[in-house]
């Protein structure tokens, strides 16, 4: 995996906090490589620690790059921007990953105008070209 070199070791807002994802490693050992374009998430667990990552940071360059063509809402509409809300934390529980297919369960955790919720769902990913992308998504409960 290239090793990131991300502006003498100092994330975007100058800090390398723990990452949102919450794998326990900082932000520039974790998923920050993948955010800024140097490294490529090699497992779909990876990717959709990343993409939470990047929801956290708002980056809609990454969420839109690392969706799969096919089932990618256009750029700017409300499916890609989201409703603007705090994302408080990512638990996966379970993951399986199948020679180019991957499935991950999770919740997330919010916070959305003042009320608090979760979202449990479970993620399709397809790896294509050696670059794993989300499909799509299944709400449970
Ligand atoms: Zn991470």
């Amino acid at each position: 995996m290239a090793k990131a070199k991300l502006t003498g070791g100092k994330g975007a807002d100058g800090s390398d906090s723990r990452c949102a994802c919450d794998s326990g490693g900082s932000f520039l050992a974790c998923c920050g490589p993948f955010l800024a374009g140097e490294a490529i998430a090699p497992t779909a667990v990876a990717l959709m620690r990343s993409r939470y990552t990047a929801f956290t940071r708002n980056n809609q360059v990454y969420l839109q790059a690392s969706w799969h063509p096919r089932t990618r809402p256009a750029a700017g509409s409300d499916e890609a921007s989201q409703a603007p809300c705090q994302w408080l934390g990512l638990q996966v529980l379970s993951y399986q990953q199948d020679g180019d297919q991957g499935t991950v369960e999770f919740i997330a955790r919010y916070k959305t105008g003042g009320r608090a919720g979760r979202l449990h769902e479970v993620s399709r990913f397809v790896c294509e070209a050696g670059q794993w992308l989300y499909l799509d998504g299944t709400f449970l409960e």
